[in-house]
């Protein structure tokens, strides 16, 4: 049987996009993870930010080596940049055999095909509007496991001005009810599944633009209703879109996790409104309200942009403000680079490099004390964890996450504990994580 070998950069969209090429290869191929042995080696790319993007360009003559001792072997590129740059990857990098969008890697099998006959190159790029993710369900069994994704939306129509999502993966769509329901029994009933996490730019719209599918406090309320999966996580969600409905949905539904990932991006309005983000720093801090007070014990988690063109050292301090009144859990910072198509790339008064990383590194020092406190708060306390393997740095010793996100290592009388609910006691706090002792198991 023919090996397939996929180094994935990016987002748990792009690691589930992966997992769906395996599926949709079925039988024909089996997964290795050492590329020497690959018959068909695949790119899975991000080009949200600048960083991954140029990663993939060194990756590409890493594996021209390869291609170059085994010219029957395949090499591809698929995701984000496969999307952007289509023809011009062909022009040059001319060894690609294949070029697959965010929409066309469903079309594998058939570009396999026309290679197999044709001997040529195969680019599949085009963005349909009207598009939205098949179907896609492992043929035979697949090994047991803890947390799965499921995409439930492509796309997004927000343009925020330095974004290139919707550029890359086109407008938005959402899939049905019914097929995220049957992805989701699958996944339960056949794989072992016990947490689900549902993935989309911006889940808060989910449905919207379809006459008659639910909303998604909806979906999570059908959702929960498979009686073996115990927990549903779901990111993104666009502040604007965060509805009184969905937030009573998360403090109310006992299987929905207590985490919500709202990206803020910057704290100054004027900046916000360059972003074309479409709400205030008020109207950020009215949903961090709604939500606090609806689940008291509610995470959140954001993203935050520094060095946006334009913005200024009064605007970064608002950011700085910002991070103080919510006091996020975590925080995804990033510097402010360049994306093709976007409107912010062609907007000038760009920040110098040194004045963006100064900025960052005063996001990184304050979130660091507000991370540490907030873990601190759990010493003594007994939480639940979902068990989801052996700790990477000890292995003596269990990993799993209690629904507010936070990782917890903790030691076990047993370690065939991998699929369970447990309670643990926390005993340390670390910088990001927590450790502790077994209590006693809740459901297995
Ligand atoms: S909401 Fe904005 S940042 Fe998020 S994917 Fe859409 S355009 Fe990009």
């Amino acid at each position: 049987m023919k090996r397939l070998y996929i180094k994935t950069f990016g987002c748990q969209m792009n690691e589930n996009d992966t997992e769906k090429v395996f599926i949709l290869l079925g039988d024909s191929y089996v997964k290795t993870d050492n590329p020497e042995e690959a018959d068909l080696v695949l790119i899975n790319t991000c080009s949200v930010r600048e960083k991954p993007e140029h990663k993939l360009y060194s990756e590409i003559g890493r594996y021209r080596l390869l291609k170059s001792k085994r010219p029957d072997l395949l090499l591809g590129v698929m995701g984000c940049v496969a999307q952007q740059e289509g023809e011009r990857l062909l022009q040059r990098f001319p060894y690609l055999d294949l070029i697959l969008g965010t929409q066309g890697f469903y079309r594998i099998k058939e570009a396999l095909q026309t290679i197999e006959n044709k001997g040529s190159p195969v680019i599949f790029n085009q963005l349909r509007d009207d598009f939205t993710i098949p179907l896609t369900l492992p043929n035979k069994e697949p090994p047991r496991r803890v947390k799965a994704f499921i995409t439930i939306m492509q796309g997004c129509d927000n343009f925020c001005t330095y974004c290139v999502v919707p550029y890359v993966r086109g407008r938005e769509n959402s899939r049905s009810p019914e097929d995220i329901i049957e992805e989701a029994e699958h996944l339960v009933k056949k794989c072992g599944v016990r947490e689900i996490t549902l993935l989309g730019q911006n889940v808060n719209s989910y449905g919207k633009k379809h006459k008659g599918y639910v909303d998604f406090a909806d979906l999570l309320n059908l959702l929960s209703q498979i009686e073996e999966l115990w927990r549903i996580r779901f990111t993104t969600s666009h502040p604007k879109d965060l509805s009184e409905k969905l937030v009573r949905t998360i403090a109310e539904n006992p299987k929905v996790c207590k985490h919500i990932h709202l990206p803020l991006q910057a704290g100054s309005n004027r900046t916000l409104k360059r972003m074309n983000r479409k709400y205030t720093k008020e109207e950020y801090l009215e949903k961090v309200n709604l939500l606090r007070a609806h689940c008291p014990e509610i995470a959140i988690t954001t993203d935050l942009i520094v060095g946006f063109p334009g913005e200024s050292e009064e605007d970064f301090n608002e950011t700085l403000e910002m991070m103080e009144k919510v006091r996020f859990q975590e925080v995804f910072s990033f510097k402010y680079s360049h994306r093709p198509f976007t409107v912010a790339s062609k907007l000038g008064e760009e920040i110098p490099e040194d004045i963006k990383e100064e900025r960052l590194t005063k996001v990184h020092k304050l979130q660091e004390s507000i991370t540490e406190s907030i873990l601190k708060a759990y010493l003594g306390k007994e939480v639940e964890v979902l068990v989801e393997g052996r700790s990477e740095k000890d292995l003596g010793k269990l990993t799993g996450r209690i629904t507010t996100n936070i990782v917890v290592n903790f030691t076990a009388p047993r370690l065939d504990l991998i699929g369970s609910l447990v309670k643990v006691k926390i005993e340390e706090a670390g910088k990001h994580s927590l450790k502790g002792k077994y209590v006693e198991t809740l459901k297995c």
